[in-house]
Parts: C-alpha cells; structure tokens; sequence
C-alpha cells in the first residue's frame, strides 16, 4: 500500500510502498479516507530534538483521521465492515490503576498512534477495537477527519464550567479555535482569545464567532477587560499556545479562583512564572493530554449535532499526494486544520 513515511533519520517525508498493517484477533482494519496534518507531524517532518528521541524510523506517522473498516479481528463483534470510524490516537495498557478505573486518558504507557507505532497516513491503519470511534450518520467527513484535535479542544474546554462565565484562549491555532467555539457552544459568555498572527485572529473571528481577538502586543488584556465591562478577570483561561508570555499574562488576568486548563507545550526553560499571583489569587491549574475515552468523543458528536460548526475551521483540502503543500501551508502560521483526501 502507499503511505507517508518518515523513512530516514533526517528533514523530510517520504511516500513509499509498505506491506499493509498485518491484524490480530482483537483488532480492526480501516480503509483511511481522509487525514488531518497534526502540528505533531510537522515536528516530525522538520525532525527536531523531540522527534530525534521519539520516533522509530522508518514510520508511517499520523494519527488524525477517518475512514471505512475493511476488516475485523475474530474477536471483534460490535463493529463492522464499512462502518464510518475514527481511531483515539492514544493505545493504552488497559491493566494499570487508571485503565482499570476507567480513567483511561491518565494511562502512564500511552503509545501514539503515528508516533510509537504505526499511523494513518496510508491507505491502511490497524488498531485495536478498543480505540475505534464509529461515526453517527451525519458527521461530516472532512470533521470527523480531525476529531483527534476537536477532541483535545473539547478536553481542554470543557474541563472547568464555562456556563455564563467569561473565557480567555491563548493561542488562536486551530485547537484554540475550535476551543473558543466550543466554549461559545457551551455557554461562556465573553470569549476572548489572543495570537500575534493576524491570519489566525480573523479566523478565530469567522470560525469560532469570538467576542475579540486581540494581538497581545497591541492590545492589554486589561483593556478588553475594561471595554467588555468585566468585573474582575477572566473566570477560566485556555492555553493553548505553549507560549510563556501568553501564559504569564494570563495568569495575570484571570479572576481570583480563576480556573486555568493547559493543552499548549511550553518550552520548559522558558516557562517562569510569578507563582505567588498563583497562590494569592488562588488559581486552579489543570494539564490536558488528549481525550477522555470515550467521554470526549461523545460530547464531540453532541455538539456537533446541536448545532456547533466547525467548517470553517478547515481552511485547506488537499489530495494526499500534495502533502508538502499542506505542510507548507501548516508551516507558514497561515491556516487552520489541513486535511489530506485519501478517498482515491
Ligand atoms: P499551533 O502551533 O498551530 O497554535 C499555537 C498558536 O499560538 C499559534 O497560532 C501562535 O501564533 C500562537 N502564539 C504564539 N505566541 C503567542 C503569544 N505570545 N500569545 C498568543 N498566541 C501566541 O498549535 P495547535 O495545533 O493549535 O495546538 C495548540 C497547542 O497544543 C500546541 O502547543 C500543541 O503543541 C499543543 N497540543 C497539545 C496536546 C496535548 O494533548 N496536550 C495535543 C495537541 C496539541
Ligand atoms: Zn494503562
């Protein structure tokens, strides 16, 4: 079968023809229809520190996708031939504490898909049933392609109530985006979120329909504060930039008791912040590590049918074999989601 490799240990990205996945009696064999290029494959494709000490070469690498199962395991019974799936990214151990307890997205042996094994971007994928999602009737394609990061938006929205409360997102990525709409689904009333790229702020506009999007450099958050009436401080905050100087201004405007939930990697050398505005204003930090399994994806599915639309959060559609221009737009900072059309 064909698929994206990262084939040698250097920049790039590679199609090549690879045996497809081989099955075992417990697993599902999914025909790939559509994929999202994750900022996770970008560091991947450029092979920076992290890949260099994560990846096994060669790998088919991606994880964001949907597809039609072609085959089942003998053990496999409640999913089917030609049902529409998505796969959860995350393989966990299913026997330590948390997999036992159902808590299965604070698993300390997460494998990733396209990262530690193989992904998605192929005609192929192989995962166990534990890790298939099948799709209502009515989800569109090219979403349910990127139900992996919706479903790290979802997670890092929904951890703390929004209802009625007024919400800052920093970084206005297409996780951030898709954050603030589900923030807005679900209620806040002001959402406010903040990017240094111009391009990535009037998208959030048009695809998240936030109160503002400020450039941080321009604009103080004190301001927006002052101009929307609010009281005090933002009541929850979204990182989703894994920038410090995002983080530290948004430690300084949330509200006291303010709740602040973090998706975005910082660079740990560079992540000081003042602790006592922590403590004093006694904040309430809570890290996300993709979805809950399978809370998450439900509560995707939901919103999606009562009306949350994430359209225009996709602003590229490529056939698979321009890969590279899909990269470059991911690369350039001048897009939102970049999906990849396997379908012929
Ligand atoms: P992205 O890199 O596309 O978006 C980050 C955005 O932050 C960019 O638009 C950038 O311009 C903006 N930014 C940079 N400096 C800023 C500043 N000072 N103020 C405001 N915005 C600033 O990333 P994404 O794909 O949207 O993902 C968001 C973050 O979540 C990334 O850090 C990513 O690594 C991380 N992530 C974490 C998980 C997890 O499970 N924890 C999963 C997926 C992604
Ligand atoms: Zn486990």
């Amino acid at each position: 079968m064909k698929a994206l490799v990262k084939a040698r240990a250097e920049r790039g990205l590679w199609i090549e023809d690879v045996p497809e996945p081989e099955m075992g009696i417990n697993d599902v064999k999914i025909r790939v229809l559509a994929t999202g290029i994750c900022g996770t494959d970008l560091h991947i494709y450029e092979w920076d520190a992290w890949a260099q000490k994560t990846i096994p070469v060669p790998l088919v690498i991606g994880h964001e996708f949907v597809g039609e199962i072609a085959a089942v395991g003998s053990n496999v019974t409640d999913f089917h031939v030609g049902d529409r799936v998505s796969g959860e990214g995350h393989v966990v151990c299913g026997r330590c504490r948390n997999c036992l307890a159902g808590r299965r997205h604070l698993c300390a042996h997460t494998q990733g898909v396209g990262v530690n094994r193989a992904g998605a971007f192929a005609e192929y994928i192989v995962l166990p049933m534990t890790n298939i999602w099948r799709h209502d009737h009515g989800i569109d394609l090219d979403v349910a392609a990127i139900f992996d990061p919706f479903g790290n938006a979802v997670h890092t929205a929904l951890a703390f109530p929004v209802l009625g409360e007024d919400v800052l997102v920093t970084g206005a990525g297409p996780i951030g985006i898709m954050a603030a709409a589900v923030a807005r689904h679900a209620g806040a009333r002001h959402v406010v979120i903040t990017d240094l790229n111009p391009y990535r702020r009037e998208l959030a506009v048009k695809a998240a329909h936030v109160t503002r999007a400020i450039d941080p450099r321009e604009t103080t958050l004190e301001q927006v504060q002052h101009e929307l009436g609010m009281q005090e401080g933002f009541d929850v905050g979204l990182e989703m930039s894994g920038n410090a100087n995002a983080f530290r201004d948004m430690i300084g405007a949330m509200s006291h008791g303010g709740k602040i939930s973090m998706l975005g990697i910082p660079s740990p050398s560079e992540m000081s912040i003042d602790w006592s505005k922590v403590i004093f204003n006694q904040l309430t930090l809570r890290g996300i590590y993709g979805r809950e399994m399978y809370e998450t994806w439900y509560k995707m599915t939901v919103m999606l049918q009562s009306g949350l639309d994430l359209s225009k959060v996709i602003t590229h559609r490529l056939p698979w074999t321009e890969f590279e221009t899909g990269f470059d737009a991911m690369r350039s900072g001048n897009s939102g989601k970049v999906v990849l059309d396997w379908s012929n």
